[in-house]
């Protein structure tokens, strides 16, 4: 599996599937939410309040990950997650490393080859990107078998010096 880390704007990656930093509402909201739900048009907003009548109710757990059609993105799938948000006191680092390993299983199992991330959990939810750096990079460096049939891993970051630390995180886990 091949892992890059590039600075741009997720809603304009063509891979399988891009990961959303959603909330657990899973109706839209700022940050590379409301870019993705932008991007996509309306039709995101109707599957997603379909999960919320049909599978989740409450809403997405923390850590959990769902795929919806990514509408009029020009990938195949949006596979939405919900950070831990540290100003509500989830200050626990797996809840972010199970963002990344849920999104990813959830794309394996939907047959995405190419799947590419926003640094979840960075913005609004108050992580220093070094600790969200830190879960991508325990996760996505397991033996490489795990994670079969997903060939290219893109880490999409929004700030210059953020590809840095995303790829000095990947390097110290490898
Ligand atoms: P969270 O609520 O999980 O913290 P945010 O959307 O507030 O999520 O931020 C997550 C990260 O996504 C931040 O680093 C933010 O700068 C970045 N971001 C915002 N818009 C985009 C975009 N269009 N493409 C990629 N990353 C984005």
């Amino acid at each position: 599996m091949r892992i890059e880390v590039v600075l741009g704007d997720i809603t304009t990656q063509t891979v399988a599937a891009i990961v959303n930093a959603a909330n657990s509402s899973l109706l839209g909201g700022g940050g590379v939410d409301g870019a993705i739900h932008r991007a996509a048009g309306p039709g995101l907003l109707q599957d997603c309040r379909q999960l919320r009548r049909t599978v989740y109710p409450q809403g997405l757990p923390v850590g959990q990950a769902v795929a919806t059609a990514a509408h009029d993105l020009p990938c195949r799938w949006v596979v939405h997650t919900v950070g831990p948000n540290r100003h509500r006191g989830q200050t626990d680092p797996n809840l972010l490393a199970s963002c990344f390993r849920q999104s990813l299983l959830v794309a394996q199992s939907l047959g995405a080859d190419s799947l590419a991330f926003p640094a979840i959990g960075a913005g609004v939810y108050g992580w220093p990107p070094e600790d969200v750096a830190r879960a991508a990079a325990t996760v996505l460096t397991v033996p490489a078998t795990d994670w079969a049939g997903v060939a290219l891993v893109r880490l999409v970051v929004f700030r210059p010096d953020w590809v840095e630390i995303f790829n000095a995180a990947l390097d110290r886990a490898a």
